[in-house]
């Protein structure tokens, strides 16, 4: 089964449309998944930072501080030992894994059908901060926390005393002695007299290598499901517009389809109509439409010209050659019944012969005629092509030809021009032209052949100085049985021209013709050179 064009067309675009949504609409889920995912992961590893200072050892007590965010922008934190105790938190039970703590690494884990992701960090305890009063030595607060490492950096500090009380290089001292840090293991940070505070102290900042208290970790958990339902949301919205879209599609394809094929519509209606009406008159209508609709039509319409003048043209010529014939088979007709008649001696029969004859041989000449102009359109197939000296060959079949009524005939033609041509028809050409100089020449007039080089061709000219052809006859000599003026060329047919110009083209050549009423004429052909 043939499908029509508008429905293949409206088919092959939808497909084309679903493929082309299909692809975008996957490589959008993926973009958009992989760029949820680094989000996610992103805002995992702020929310485990940010909590990192929230956590410390004060008077050697674990403290979490209030500020700590519990859960925040999706994500849990909680707060573990290193042997995977939970000592602060509030994730939900489903979601809390018993993978092993690793510090730094964001991991994707399963429990169940969750899905999270994972992110632990580990707090080392080796910053410390000591108060110690100026005068009485005594140490007023402690604490250990996370040591940024730009904090790490030691501040040279001047040693200072107070009068009756303890000097700074004793502050510290005091301090490492409570932390129970040897001075070399320690990095002092700074050593500062604060004065927001209210009583006089030393504060005291240092780190150790190694951490006095137990590491804890903060693991942060995110959920995957959350990221996940965003997606489910829209692949389900999808899935329900896509159809939709797809349809509308289908249908805006099959209209536009035909839109586009309506004008061959009308062509095909019209090229119906004139060929089931036999009418090579009629012409399409030009539609509104595209650029190549319009050329397709006029392309068309060009063709329907062409074939109504060859048939027109055919047509004449078979009424023409009948009619042709029928005169003498009239005459023929008529010499035979008054030959039989009961009236007739025998001169009467003789003549009436003589007449019959004639008029066969004028049929004759007629048929000669038609076959050659008819063999000749048959095409280069039936050719015999030659290399021919063309000066040489115009100058022997002038030589041989008779001219009467006292004209003079001149040829100058040079040697060396060779084309590829029929030796017969090249004949025949230059016969034709030579009679119709003769026939339409003055008496004791005169004829000039001559024959050129013009660029890559051959150019053989045949001048009269006869009647000449009126300039509204000249387009039409060419056509098969046209006569100028029928009473001054009694005895031609007005086939002669056509089989000179056909015999001209055979040979890619051409044929022209200048002429004024009364001035002569010149007849140009030109044949291409054979190189
Ligand atoms: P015809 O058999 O009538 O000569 P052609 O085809 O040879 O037929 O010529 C067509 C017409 O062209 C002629 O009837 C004549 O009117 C005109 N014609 C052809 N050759 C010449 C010429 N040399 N001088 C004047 N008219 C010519």
């Amino acid at each position: 089964m043939k499908l029509s064009f508008k429905v293949r067309t409206a088919a092959m675009t939808t497909l084309l449309i679903a493929a082309v949504a299909a692809v975008s609409v996957a490589g959008m889920l993926l973009m958009s998944r992989s760029v949820a995912d680094t989000r996610t992961q992103q805002e995992l590893i702020k929310a485990v930072e940010r909590n990192v200072d929230e956590v410390e050892y004060k008077s050697g007590v674990l403290e979490i501080e209030d500020d700590f965010a519990y859960y925040a922008g999706g994500v849990y934190c909680d707060v573990y030992s290193s042997e995977l105790e939970r000592i602060g938190g509030e994730t939900p039970s489903d979601l809390l894994s018993d993978a092993e703590l690793s510090a730094g690494k964001l991991r994707k884990m399963h429990s169940g059908d969750s899905e999270y992701y994972i992110y632990d960090t580990r707090l080392d305890f080796i910053k410390y901060e000591y108060e110690i009063d100026v005068i009485s030595g005594q140490i007023i607060k402690y604490e250990a926390g996370v040591a940024e490492s730009e904090a790490l950096e030691a501040q040279p500090y001047r040693p200072t005393r107070f009068d009756g009380g303890v000097s700074s290089d004793e502050a510290v001292a005091i301090a490492l002695a409570h932390a129970g840090v040897s001075a070399d293991k320690a990095k002092i940070i700074s050593v500062e007299l604060p004065a927001y505070s209210d009583r006089q102290v030393f504060a005291v900042q240092f780190t150790c290598d190694e951490p006095l208290y137990p590491p804890v970790w903060i693991r942060g958990v995110y959920p995957a499901g959350a990221a996940e339902s965003a997606f489910g949301t829209v692949i389900s919205i999808i899935f329900y517009i896509l159809p939709l879209f797809l349809i509308l599609s289908a249908v805006g394809a099959y209209l536009l389809a035909r839109r586009t094929i309506r004008p061959v519509k009308e062509i095909t209606d019209s090229a119906r109509a004139i060929s089931s009406g036999s009418d090579l008159s009629k012409r399409i209508k030009v539609p509104d439409g595209s650029a190549e609709i319009t050329d397709l039509v006029r392309t068309f319409n060009d063709m329907l010209e062409r074939l109504e003048s060859s048939f027109e043209s055919e047509k004449r010529f078979t009424s023409d050659a009948s009619h042709e014939l029928r005169t003498p088979l009239a005459v023929i007709k008529a010499e035979c019944e008054y030959a039989l008649g009961a009236n007739a001696d025998e001169a009467d029969r003789l003549e009436a012969l003589e007449s019959v004859s004639k008029q066969g041989d004028k049929m004759a000449q007629l048929v000669d005629a038609l076959l050659a102009v008819s063999r000749a359109e048959q095409g280069r197939g039936r050719l015999k092509l030659e290399r021919l000296d063309i000066g040489e060959t115009v100058r022997d079949i002038c030589d041989g030809f008779v001219t009467d009524k006292g004209i003079s005939l001149t040829c100058t033609a040079g040697n060396g021009l060779s084309v590829l041509a029929d030796r017969a028809l090249i004949g025949r050409l230059l016969d034709n032209l030579l009679s119709n100089a003769v026939r339409y020449g003055r008496e004791g007039g005169k004829i000039e052949v001559t024959v050129t080089r013009v660029g890559d061709n051959a150019e053989i000219k045949v001048s009269d100085d006869g009647i000449g052809i009126a300039q509204e006859d000249i387009p039409k000599i060419w056509d098969r049985f046209y006569r100028a003026d029928p009473s001054r060329s009694s005895d031609g047919f007005g086939l002669g021209l056509a089989l000179v110009r056909q015999i001209a083209l055979l040979h890619s050549g051409s044929v022209g013709v200048e002429s004024r009423l009364g001035d002569g004429s010149t007849f140009t052909v030109t044949m291409p050179l054979d190189k």
